[in-house]
């Protein structure tokens, strides 16, 4: 059957003007199927649109009984229809009866037709319901007009969408209303209420132009931009100067698959052919694919959905010229993505940005480490938020519970209100303890320092009233440039670093690459096992010069001040040893070069490996100091790896082995005569704090905004009580001692928050 003259282009152009004609709703879409059926020489076309409770409902149609419309319905899966809508695949019969879905409908009369033809009414992934056509001829559409009838679909989704044909709110559906409020329970990543409007951090493909003007040109540009996406990615993987491994490679390798695929390619040509924009294209072809990959239900396929979507912007940037992803942030701006990195939250920087949602982050992930130091408000693992946020949405966020809202209603709002008011007093109430010291009520003085890893780390300095900085994580400044720092840039910025701190101490831990770690550039094998594989140390000594470089710029930098070097990831003495004949050989050399020198140089060891724990007599014959990673320590203990947000909270920092552990540590550096202290994520938990202290810790680092509530524990802990009753817990088989640790707090009236 041909398509009837002026094919699918003049139809799409044809139906715009419907959609913008004057009178009901009702009387638009009567006339939509009216043209429909006309232009694909049908008999019959109807509109089926989802409801509350996955109904399908017969909305519009040419042909069979109008008297059906708006009572025909089909429950999910149910008949024909149901099946296109659950599948999202077009169905095309040549004699519909014979199907096994087919479920008969005497009210709509549809007994002379037995040719079929259903396809979904797709967008943003989800199915918002199903157009047909059916003739009473018993014949197979073609191909031609399969593409038309999905084309024309994609149009009515975005009509629909825009409730440009009747109001959306009757379909009553969550999922597809884009004005109902959602609540979404994530985790807490990075404490603080926003309220604002959503920006979706490069948001999900947004067509303004559905209809090409010329298609024989629009095939050209879809052309040349697959061309331009094609041989960039090919020009990636064979550069030596990227030189890309391990996963980054991984992610373009699967990028290279799909650029080349010629089904692809003719899936969106054909898009074109029939009438979209090159734009409209992407969009139809990649809803479709992204929907399938969903229903697979094999995760490693719904996780290739972020590396498409990925893709799908890709060509839309050669689409459009525009290589700019960072858009102009409204001022009270809260981002939404699936997954981001740590360079990229950096790119909109701290003024305008009120909070983050991902979809993807566990809280030792690089990002969530970033927006804690930008003071940004952060909730991970929000499933399913930027599929149903659209940009400029209201949202409200809270950091420490792990809720968002989207589009709140009037009471959320004015809750989100009075915690945002009660944090802020809550923050000008730490902003007194500021300068008090953090002293027990027995008179123990305990160090708080911060943690820092770029420059605007620093100020956090003065305004926590942090005693140093107790962990700078050196590799962040290497993880957000495009290309290595040179010595000198290293030297610069050290030297910032050490200026900013003035007389307080900073202790600089060298490059702790690998694992989740991982440079833009620079050579990577993919391992299967990289928090266990090569990184930190480990690399340091295979590659010394990545080292040597490293210490030297921080000797020149660190001239008549004490330098105070931490070694990441030491799982072995001899380990130790060699990065310290390493350091001195570096210290050497700057002697005999009579270059200017450090007042004072220590360097002590990291203890995140739980065979060091074992080692700690012997390490600290060479080793000036040792501080606890507990991030790394608890992931290696628990054997859980920290990246995964399905296990990295399944063991809790307040188990007994970790705590009995944390203990043993901090007996054996104290017997030893080494300096010991602990710079993980607990560090700055009030209550974890607590238990550290009762264990014996007098050092504590962790990220700024901490330092004034673990300081108003300290000031209201008396060590005598604490440490016995947090030993005799230590004794326990609980799976958290958390429950005891807090009724112990809330019994002596410790301020645990
Ligand atoms: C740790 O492992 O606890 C630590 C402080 O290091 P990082 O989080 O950078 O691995
Ligand atoms: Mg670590």
């Amino acid at each position: 059957m041909p398509l009837a003259a002026g094919g699918p282009r003049t139809l799409l152009r044809r139906l715009r003007e419907i959609m913008t004609e004057p009178g009901s709703a009702q009387a638009r879409l009567d006339k939509l199927v009216g043209v429909i059926a006309a232009n694909m020489v049908a008999e019959v076309c109807s509109i089926y649109l989802r409801r509350a409770g996955n109904i399908l409902e017969l909305f519009a149609t040419e042909g069979l009984n109008r008297s059906a419309v708006h009572n025909t319905r089909m429950k999910r899966g149910e008949g024909l229809v149901g099946l296109v809508a659950e599948t999202a695949e077009p169905l095309n019969l040549s004699d519909a009866r014979l199907h096994p879905h087919f479920s008969y409908r005497p009210e709509t009369g549809e007994d002379p037709f037995h040719s079929f033809l259903g396809v979904p009414i797709l967008r943003g992934g989800q199915v918002f319901g199903v157009l047909t056509v059916q003739n009473k001829a018993a014949r197979q559409y073609d191909e031609e007009e399969i593409e038309a009838l999905q084309t024309i679909a994609m149009v009515l989704a975005e009509v629909v969408a825009q409730g440009g044909l009747f109001d959306i709110a009757e379909l009553d559906e969550p999922a597809l209303r884009a004005d109902k409020p959602l609540a979404f329970r994530g985790e807490g990543l990075s404490e603080g209420v926003a309220i604002g409007r959503v920006v979706l951090h490069e948001p999900r493909v947004k067509v303004d132009k559905l209809i090409a003007d010329d298609p024989v040109a629009e095939l050209q540009r879809l052309d040349a931009a697959l061309e331009k996406l094609a041989s960039e990615v090919d020009e990636m993987l064979d550069s030596t100067e990227l030189d890309l491994t391990g996963e980054s490679r991984e992610v373009i390798e699967a990028y290279r698959l799909l650029v080349h695929d010629q089904g692809w390619r003719e899936r969106l040509r054909d898009a074109v052919r029939a009438g979209l924009t090159s734009e409209a294209a992407v969009e139809r072809v990649h809803d479709e694919m992204r929907l399938r990959m969903t229903r697979a239900g094999d995760p490693f396929l719904r996780e290739k959905r972020h590396d498409f979507d990925d893709l799908a912007r890709r060509l839309l940037r050669h689409l459009g010229g525009d290589g700019a992803n960072v858009p102009d942030l409204p001022d009270d701006a809260i981002l939404l993505a699936r997954a981001m990195g740590p360079a990229e939250l950096l790119d909109y920087g701290r003024d305008k940005l009120k909070g983050l949602v991902l979809e993807d982050a566990a809280s030792t992930s690089h990002v969530a480490i970033v927006a804690r130091a930008m003071g940004v408000p952060l909730v991970g693992s929000a499933d399913g938020i930027s599929d149903a946020a659209r940009a400029g949405d209201d949202i409200v966020i809270d950091g420490e519970t792990g809720e968002a809202h989207l589009r709140p209603p009037a009471e959320i709002l004015s809750v989100f209100s009075a915690r945002r008011a009660l944090r802020e007093q809550r923050v000008a109430r730490l902003a007194q303890v500021r300068d008090l010291p953090a002293v027990t009520k027995d008179g123990v003085h305990i160090r708080l320092m911060m943690n820092a890893g770029l420059l605007i780390d620093m100020p956090h300095l003065k305004e926590s009233g942090a005693d140093g900085v107790g962990l700078f994580r050196t590799e962040l400044q290497f993880m957000i440039g495009e290309t290595m720092p040179t010595l000198d840039d290293q030297i610069q910025f050290y030297r910032q670093v050490l200026d900013a701190a003035g007389d307080k101490p900073v202790v600089f831990r060298t490059l702790d690459l690998g694992g989740d770690k991982v440079l833009p550039y620079g050579r990577w094998e993919r391992e299967a096992n990289p928090s266990l594989g090569w990184r930190a140390l480990r690399i340091a000594l295979d590659r010394p010069a990545l080292m040597r470089y490293q210490v030297r710029a921080l000797l020149t930098a660190a001239r008549d001040r004490t330098l105070r070097l931490l070694l990441p990831m030491v799982s072995d003495v001899a380990e130790f040893n060699m990065a310290r004949a390493l350091i001195d050989r570096e210290i050497e050399r700057a002697r005999r070069l009579g270059k200017p020198q450090p007042r004072q140089i220590q360097v002590g060891a990291m203890v995140e490996v739980p065979a060091l724990v074992f080692m700690l007599p012997q390490v600290l014959r060479s080793a000036d100091f040792v501080s606890i990673g507990s991030n790394d320590l608890i992931q290696f203990a628990f054997a859980m790896d920290r990246t995964n947000p399905r296990v990295a909270r399944r063991y809790d920092s307040l188990n007994p082995a970790m705590l009995t552990m944390i203990h043993h540590i901090v007996v054996a550096a104290s017997e030893a005569g080494g300096e010991v202290s602990l710079c993980g994520e607990m560090a700055g938990r009030p209550l974890e704090a607590m238990a550290l202290v009762g264990l014996g810790l007098r050092t504590l680092s962790m990220q700024p905004a901490n330092i004034g509530p673990v300081k108003m524990m300290i000031r209201s802990l008396d060590t005598r009580d604490v440490s016995p009753f947090v030993l005799r817990q230590c004794g326990r088989t609980d799976h958290s001692l958390r429950t005891r640790l807090s009724a112990f707090a809330a019994e002596r009236g410790i301020a645990i928050n």
